[in-house]
């Protein structure tokens, strides 16, 4: 998709600032449970793919993580499997494509299911709360608040992009690759 290639030895420094919301969420849940649900494994693993690291670096970190809490036997046994198929190196062999917004936006969520896109799925007091620790000005939140009420998520992520790089305008987001993409540009300046 582009020539952005991180390593999982430097996905830490991307975490923060270029992570959109929908990420940084899974990527701290992962990191505090030392598990993520099916549905919230395949959002994130895919788009660790997208960002590029190998299905080596993608096994190492799921393997680093869920290895806290259980056996390296019972997470080759388990937990292996969707990555390679992910990557096609199993199973129909195809690997699967970079995840765009809309298909993040309308996934069907069942119960305690924490994947999709939160600028849809979080109540509007747990989102002010995420965009105040974000260090999103009040005008800026309440700005936020109104695009998610008129149903524009990928408008609304936009926005939180514009606040968070200090951005005078917001950039177009399609996917979490272009949230990400558009990140490393800016920080590059
Ligand atoms: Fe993720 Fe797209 Fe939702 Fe932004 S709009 S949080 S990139 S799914």
């Amino acid at each position: 998709t582009s020539a952005i290639k991180v390593t999982l030895s430097d996905l830490e420094k991307y975490t923060n600032k270029s992570f959109p919301l929908c990420m940084k969420f899974l990527y701290d849940t992962l990191k505090e449970n030392h598990h993520l649900k099916y549905g919230s494994r395949i959002q994130l693993g895919n788009f660790f793919k997208t960002i590029g690291l190998t299905l080596e670096e993608s096994l190492e970190l799921w393997k680093t993580e869920f290895t806290r809490k259980i056996t390296e036997t019972t997470f080759e046994k388990k937990y292996t499997y969707f990555l390679k198929h992910m990557y096609g190196t199993v199973g129909s062999k195809r690997p699967y494509q970079p995840a765009t917004c809309y298909n993040i936006i309308n996934v069907v969520l069942s119960a305690e299911e924490t994947h999709g896109c939160p600028f849809k799925t979080w109540d509007s007091l747990h989102m002010t709360r995420k965009l105040q620790q974000c260090r999103i000005p009040s005008c800026g939140i309440d700005d936020i608040e109104d695009v998610i009420n008129n149903m524009q998520y990928e408008k609304a992520c936009a926005k939180h992009f514009q606040f968070i790089h200090k951005q005078t305008n917001p950039p177009e987001i399609n996917s979490p690759f272009d949230y990400f993409k558009e990140s490393l540009m800016v920080l590059k300046q």
